[in-house]
């Protein structure tokens, strides 16, 4: 599939049927599968053979959907897990150990922070998070010898800052260590992180790959393109694994290393699977991926553009406005669009927002985000309530800051409702 473009493999993308199969992918609504000997079970579980054995490791629907995104990314392969918390969670966990930290933005998703901060910590492995205006010099300082990874979110939820890709790749392959990337926000049909260096990029498919705010799911894609065995810091991946009489998974998987690992090891041991169900409706939203995007990122600009000549808002962010801090880079790493959220002060501050939430009659006030209904939320007071004031400052989040997802609905009935509820503010 990888020879076609993103917007075929949206459609036609994991699965192919085979004469007089059904036309599309079915639910395969199974938790196990049969084989005429034990030996071939047998074989699969010593991962000599390939095959699925138990919903929990893989599924029929849910691989096709994997095979999908993987080409989609433009990566050797993928695994759907539960939700996007457990996709970042085990991209970290299947490279890092008790003992071990890693650097990451600060600028991320208020979710993230708690997972990286609190939880994982309590796990053992320590986060170094970093600034969006670090030096090169400041950032490599937090590197010691039990660092194992890098990461960031290509556009920051919600402050929308852009990771400068390139930049931290360089950095982080210097200490032989792989750049995570979370690119829920632009999807692989604005910016593929593997092309400007990226190892490993995660996914909430909750966002703009379900797209109609029906399913909770994240993906884990791998680049296969870190050297694990030069770097010489991942035993677990270069060294016999006791749970599989001996597995060595860069030489017995080669480049889908990584991503064999997470899924027969992690996977199989955590059981944060998605369901066949989940696989299924996820799929039907990628087949219209590359259509949602660019209108959501038109009406965005719509939106935006508006917004910014209104004398009842203070301050618009959107990193494709000229003059926006971010341009520079969204030109750069994100040319087609950014996603189709913005966020914004009204005058008046927090008062004021809540003013304008409240008077909205189309747009909804929903803990949610990038899907086809417009929405907003107000991050200080929900998503990021549980981050401290010098969380929430690292994370460019003010108290007046009002997310808004523009949907794909017509532009002007969005504008419309704007125009009435900032009349209210
Ligand atoms: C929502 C979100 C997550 C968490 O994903 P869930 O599917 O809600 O678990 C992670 N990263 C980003 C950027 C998100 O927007």
């Amino acid at each position: 599939m990888k020879t076609y473009n993103k917007e075929t493999i949206c459609i036609q993308g994991g699965y192919q049927p085979k004469n007089g199969e059904p036309r599309v992918l079915p639910i395969y609504q199974s938790t196990t599968y049969k084989y005429d000997s034990s030996e071939h079970l047998g074989d699969l579980f010593d991962l000599k053979a390939a095959g699925h054995m138990y919903t929990r490791i893989s599924n029929p629907t849910v691989e096709a959907v994997e095979s999908k995104i993987a080409d989609l990314e433009g990566g050797v392969g993928a695994v759907c897990l539960a939700s996007g918390q457990t996709a970042n969670l085990f991209a970290l966990l299947n490279i890092a150990k008790s003992g071990d930290n890693f650097i990451s933005i600060s600028s991320i998703y208020g979710g993230t922070v708690n997972l990286f901060a609190v939880t994982m910590r309590k796990m053992g492995i320590e986060v170094r998070f970093v600034t969006p205006g670090a030096t090169d010099e400041e950032i490599e300082k937090l590197f010691d010898a039990n660092t194992r990874a890098v990461f960031g979110e290509t556009v920051a939820n919600p402050a929308l800052d852009i990771l400068d890709i390139e930049r931290y790749a360089t950095i982080a392959h210097k200490h032989d260590v792989p750049l995570i990337v979370d690119n829920t926000f632009p999807t692989p049909i604005l910016c593929n992180p593997f092309k400007f260096g990226a190892d490993i990029v995660t996914h909430s498919t909750t966002k703009y790959m379900d797209g109609h705010a029906q399913v909770v799911g994240g993906v884990v894609i791998d680049s296969g393109n870190f050297d694990w065995e030069k770097s010489g810091k991942y035993s677990e991946l270069t060294e016999p694994d006791d749970s599989y009489h001996g597995v060595v998974y860069t030489r017995d998987f080669g480049k889908a290393a990584y991503i064999t690992k997470l899924r027969v090891q992690l996977l199989r041991d955590v059981g944060a699977a998605p369901s066949p169900m989940s696989a299924y409706l996820l799929n039907l939203g990628l087949e219209t991926l590359h259509l949602r995007m660019a209108r959501h990122c038109e009406n965005a600009q719509k939106v935006a553009e508006y917004l910014e000549k209104h004398e009842k808002v203070s301050w618009v962010n959107y990193p494709m406005l000229k003059g926006n801090s971010q341009y520079e880079l969204a030109q750069k790493y994100l040319p087609d669009g950014v996603c189709g959220v913005i966020s914004f002060g009204v005058a008046g501050g927090r008062e004021a927002a809540v003013r304008f939430m409240d008077s909205l009659k189309m747009a909804a006030i929903v803990v949610h985000v990038a899907d086809a209904r417009t929405c907003v939320l107000h991050p200080a007071s929900t998503t990021h309530r549980q981050l401290t004031e010098q969380q929430l400052i690292d994370a460019g989040i003010g108290a007046d800051l009002i997310r808004m997802s523009v949907g794909i609905e017509h532009a002007d009935d969005i504008i419309a409702d704007i125009e009435q509820a900032l009349e209210q503010a």
